[in-house]
């Protein structure tokens, strides 16, 4: 039998304006499974030991936007390519859309935006008419969350059945049939959200010539449902530390959002056995914060461990952001001796 020596070389400040890296596969360890659980719904679990420092799960975003301030100055943009979305600093130098569509869309060079350009055709249009009014209108936020859905319909129109992402393994869900089984529905936000949201939709989201996706209003507003319910915010260092350090460490400044199939499965905990952080890629990256016994469930936290400490600040904000009443281990064993409240669980993530 041969040996076989990989050598991994850190591409360089000079690769970074020639190459496109291939894009990644999403990576699962072997110990991780998914099942369901009757009041929680989908879970991962372990099948078996999975020692602290295990790096468990590696995905790909579906869909990925910036999120900064100023994005023609702001050093933490990341490249428009789906493939690459490296942060693309300024003084490397950026590459613009010749549309000009929006300042917040460039790319880390020449070989970045042309391998890009059909997804970006399918966005571009729409951005150049849609984005400033948004902005003015409805504010950031809104006009993020609009964004990546229609960044989330670009990568179904590239890849409607989600095959060039899918290896073929037998339980995880990957690309476009991954996104459709996440969790999320009407009936998890308050009246008024959704009728917020079809308002939205109607207005900036429907099937036209400038947003070809052939999708029904309540289809895409399903989407959002999904998509506010799933999403991940990017921040540059890692999210679920417990118990949190001394003196605390945040998490740092957001720079973008993204929609990952599989990471979105993972259910919150306020004492989490997986601490998460994306890559310089863009990429999710799960790694276990302790040893992770066969049958237990794997738990990220949603939110910035240093930032909400006790339980009711927890709890009210979990409540107000991802629409359940935490009852981890940890705010149970918290909770005063009286206190009952009703177990709604629903996977949420942060954004
Ligand atoms: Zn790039
Ligand atoms: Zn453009
Ligand atoms: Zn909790």
């Amino acid at each position: 039998m041969s040996q076989v020596v990989y050598i991994t070389l850190e591409p360089s400040e000079s690769d970074r304006v020639d190459d496109v890296p291939k894009r990644q596969p999403h990576w699962v360890h072997p110990n991780l499974i998914e099942s369901v659980d009757p009041v929680k719904g989908r879970q991962i679990r372990a099948s078996d030991l999975i020692p602290k420092g295990t790096r468990v799960l590696v995905d790909h975003p579906y869909a990925i936007i910036p999120v900064v301030d100023e994005p023609a100055a702001n050093e933490d943009l990341i490249c428009s390519n789906p493939a690459c979305n490296r942060q693309s600093p300024r003084h490397l130098g950026r590459f613009l859309c010749s549309n000009a569509c929006i300042p917040d869309v460039a790319w880390c060079s020449s070989t970045c935006r042309d391998a890009d350009k059909a997804r970006h055709d399918f966005e571009c249009t729409w951005l150049k008419r849609y984005a400033q009014p948004i902005r003015n209108k409805w504010g950031e936020y809104d006009f993020g969350m609009l964004w990546l859905i229609v960044r989330l319909l670009a990568s179904r129109d590239r890849d409607p059945h989600g095959e060039n992402v899918a290896p073929k393994t037998q339980q995880w869900k990957y690309g476009w049939s991954g996104i459709a089984s996440l969790c999320g529905s009407s009936d998890t936000w308050s009246h008024e959200q959704v009728r917020s949201w079809t308002t939205l939709v109607k207005k900036y989201l429907r099937d036209s010539p400038v947003l070809p996706h052939g999708l029904t209003v309540d289809r895409v507003l399903h989407l959002i449902c999904q998509e506010e319910a799933n999403s991940f915010g990017l921040y540059p260092r890692e999210t679920g530390i417990f118990p949190p350090p001394h003196p605390p460490v945040d998490r740092g400044e957001q720079y973008a959002a993204a929609v990952y199939p599989t990471a979105a499965i993972a259910n919150h905990s306020c004492m989490p056995n997986l601490i998460h952080k994306p890559d310089q890629d863009g990429h999710m990256v799960f790694t276990a914060s302790r040893d992770i016994l066969p049958g237990q469930e794997c738990c990220i936290s949603y939110f910035d461990l240093t930032k909400y400490t006790d339980l009711t600040s927890r709890r009210e904000h979990l409540r107000k952001s991802f629409r359940f009443i935490c009852q981890c281990e940890r705010c149970i064993s918290e909770e005063p001796a009286k206190e009952t409240n009703e177990w709604t669980s629903m996977p949420m993530m942060d954004i």
